[in-house]
């Protein structure tokens, strides 16, 4: 593969993600001593092949793939059984970002659990990259799971070992050598921007910090998957976006395949291709994460949306909602402008040629799976004939509309 010469490049994370990019497999370098690049292959350590488009993202062969999971604990101190994934299906595409949210005890922990082999499904199977996990014991899991990187909400960094010796640690218990490992750390430290942090101690760093070397970690041994648990969830907003940031950024140059749980709708809208909502152990609801924010059909993603995107109908219009139609009154419509159409001059078409006056109520537009994304909340002639011909144009342009109550 030809890379960019090193002047060409932008940034430090994209000059440090050219050193680690996957050359062909007879340039590999081989990590672990005395290994060569094959049986680096075949012990599930090259790096991911390189995203897939959008298009192959919507046909996805599962790279992640749950069938009909469920997993039953044994009740503790004699108390009943507790089914924590009840018929969980879900399938995550190569190169995909997808992220599952969730109230506490709804089944995060242990679906992430059951795809790095943490825990067996009860019934159903867990199948990542052709690999069923569920079915192998303890000394078969060993290569799978190093395949599978994990970052975590509180880090988990050894307090007694430096920043370097915490993201060598890995590729210490494969056996790989000094040179091998200083050629892959040194890289994955310039990547998430902590070069200059090498050998100060986790104490020693702030919260974002930490999870820049969390993640280094987690991909030290070349995974395909990366798994996250709450990743930013003691982070503050703004250290929050930063990490979000870079593991995207990281996403699309390696080509891996996320998978994500949290509570945070933030979260899901700033970097997930696909969200699944999960919900007392079952999925009820998943989509691309754009459709899910324009149409939420469960309750529960509708609570996790709340004030997320401008749904929330502002309160001084809230307190004046009625259900039916006011004689003489106005109809109070939420509009959602997506993609390409998020910046069409749509009001005033309507206005212009339906001859419908249109009052802006409230709106934003702001990105989501980094495509534009807007909701206004507009007030219409509530008459019934002049309302069809108003949401039949808005429908017509693909746009997707409500009527969330009347007004006088
Ligand atoms: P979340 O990550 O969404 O908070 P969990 O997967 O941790 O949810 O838990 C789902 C349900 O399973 C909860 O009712 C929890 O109490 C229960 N649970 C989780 N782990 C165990 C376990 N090891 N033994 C018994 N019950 C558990």
């Amino acid at each position: 593969m030809a890379h960019p010469a090193p002047q060409a490049l932008r940034s430090p994370l994209q000059r440090a993600l050219s050193l680690l990019r996957p050359s062909p497999v007879s340039e590999r370098t081989p990590i672990a001593r005395g290994a060569d690049a094959s049986s680096a292959h075949a012990r599930g350590i090259e790096l991911a092949d390189r995203a897939p488009d959008r298009e192959a993202r919507q046909h996805p062969e599962g790279f992640i793939c749950l069938e009909s999971v469920s997993k039953v604990y044994p009740g503790r101190h004699g108390g009943p059984a507790v089914a924590a994934l009840d018929g969980v299906d879900l399938s995550v595409a190569r190169g995909e970002i997808v992220g599952v949210i969730g109230r506490s005890g709804a089944g995060k922990s242990t679906l992430i659990r059951l795809v790095n082999g943490l825990e067996k499904p009860t019934s159903g199977r867990v199948v990542v990259d052709g690999i069923d996990v569920g079915a192998l014991d303890e000394r078969a899991l060993g290569p799978a799971r190093r395949s599978i990187g994990m970052i975590f909400q509180h880090f988990n960094l050894l307090s007694s070992r430096t920043v370097f010796d915490n993201v060598a640690l890995p590729l210490e218990i494969l056996g790989a050598d000094r040179a091998g490992i200083r050629r892959r750390v040194e890289p994955l430290l310039d990547m998430v921007g902590l070069a200059d942090k090498r050998d100060r101690y986790p104490a020693e760093l702030s919260g974002g910090q930490k999870q820049r070397v969390g993640i280094a970690r987690a991909l030290a041994t070349e995974p395909k998957v990366l798994l996250s648990d709450e990743a930013t969830s003691a982070l503050d907003p703004e250290t929050t976006a930063s990490i979000l940031d870079l593991l995207a950024g990281i996403q699309r140059e390696l080509g891996l395949t996320i998978l994500m749980i949290t509570h945070e709708m933030a979260v899901i809208r700033r970097i997930a291709h696909r969200v699944a909502v999960i919900d007392g152990g079952r999925i009820v609801e998943q989509g691309e994460v754009a459709d899910v924010f324009a149409a939420p059909a469960h309750a529960t993603t509708r609570s996790f949306l709340g004030a997320e995107t401008g749904r929330s109908v502002p309160a001084w219009i809230a307190e004046r909602l009625q259900q039916a139609p006011v004689e003489g009154g106005k109809a109070v419509l939420r509009i959602v402008f997506r993609g390409e159409h998020a910046t069409d001059p749509v009001l005033s078409q309507l206005s212009r040629e339906l001859g419908i006056d249109v009052n802006i109520l409230s709106g934003s537009i702001e990105r989501i799976a980094g495509q534009p994304f807007g909701i206004l909340l507009v007030a219409l002639p509530g008459g019934a004939e002049a309302l069809a011909r108003a949401t039949g144009f808005l429908a017509d342009r693909e746009l997707h509309t409500e009527v969330i109550g009347h007004v006088r």
